[in-house]
């Protein structure tokens, strides 16, 4: 039994019967076969801060948490990083060998594979400016590939052809710069972002913008920042971000996401799409 709470940043509490962090590929691939063996489900976990578990208990499914490939290799002027480094860590990274083009990512809470995953993105740039390659492992045969940059079907947060894989890590473009300046930079990224977001449980944008639309201005101007479901609320600095304010249940935040869909679509005529991912 593993519990979730801490493995999702809006800290629903959530429980686990299989679960495995694997440090290397062997252990990685060995778990893959566990789960064909057993049977059950597979859920492959970043840092888990695009995610809201939606069951208190979850029996059939292994969650294979990718924290433990996290390491960060700069040979020859190529950069490749495993898929469970984190982004303050790649951050940190970029500044103490003087690496720029990863500013972008100040303050988004996730791990490389899951920047990869939902092809994330601020202030104007995505991972698809600075995928060069992802190495990958097929779900289904457990077989390694190499994708290239443009073989990737990269979208507004998502991925398309990666449904099906595991990502191991991947190689990174960027330019060599002063530390001061890219630290600079991040500085400023991380002000604004305090400013302007809730930073502490909850799990980044729920809705996706549209076009002619941002769904935080249409959900504030429905009149519900702030607005409950049971433990969850829509956040008051911010109507894009859902607030864990302690004991929200997985229901609770699908309850309110459902409730915000209805209100948006009665009044505005919009249909919100979901940028979080429900499990
Ligand atoms: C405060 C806050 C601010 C945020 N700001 C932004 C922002 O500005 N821009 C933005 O784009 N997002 C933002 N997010 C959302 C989130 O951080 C990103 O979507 C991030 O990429 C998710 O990474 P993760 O490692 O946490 O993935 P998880 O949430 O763990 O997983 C997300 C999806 O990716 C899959 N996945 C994760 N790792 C792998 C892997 N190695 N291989 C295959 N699939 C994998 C999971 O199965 C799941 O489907 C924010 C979130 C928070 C909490």
């Amino acid at each position: 039994m593993k519990s979730l709470e801490e493995l999702n940043t809006l800290k629903i509490k959530s429980v686990a019967k299989y679960y495995i962090c694997p440090n290397n590929r062997i252990e990685l691939i060995e778990a893959l076969k566990f789960a064909k063996d057993k049977g059950v489900k597979l859920f492959i976990l970043g840092n888990g801060s695009n995610l809201i578990f939606s069951k208190d208990f979850y029996q059939d499914v292994l969650f294979l948490n990718t924290k433990g490939l996290k390491k960060i290799l700069l040979n020859d002027g190529t950069l490749f990083c495993e898929a469970g480094v984190l982004g303050k860590d790649l951050i940190n990274f970029s500044i103490k060998n003087g690496l720029s083009g990863f500013e972008f990512l100040t303050g988004i809470p996730g791990t490389v594979g899951g920047f990869v995953k939902m092809n994330s993105g601020a202030f104007g740039k995505e991972m698809k400016d600075i995928v060069k390659s992802v190495d990958v492992i097929d779900l289904y045969t457990f077989n390694y590939d190499k994708i290239a940059a443009k073989d990737i079907l990269f979208e507004y947060r998502g991925a398309l052809n990666l449904k099906s894989f595991i990502i191991l890590g991947a190689k990174l473009s960027f330019k060599c710069e002063d530390p001061s300046l890219i630290k600079m930079r991040v500085a400023d990224i991380a002000k604004s972002r305090a400013l302007k977001q809730p930073l502490l449980n909850n799990c980044g944008s729920v809705f996706k913008n549209g076009k002619g639309y941002f769904a935080g201005k249409l959900i504030e101007d429905a009149g519900l920042k702030g607005f409950s479901i049971g433990g969850a609320s829509v956040s008051k600095k911010h109507a894009n971000f859902i607030i864990n304010r302690g004991d929200a249940v997985g229901s609770d935040v699908v309850k309110l996401i459902n409730y915000i869909q209805e209100k948006i679509f009665t009044i505005f005529k919009v249909k919100l799409e979901r940028e979080v991912y429900i499990f």
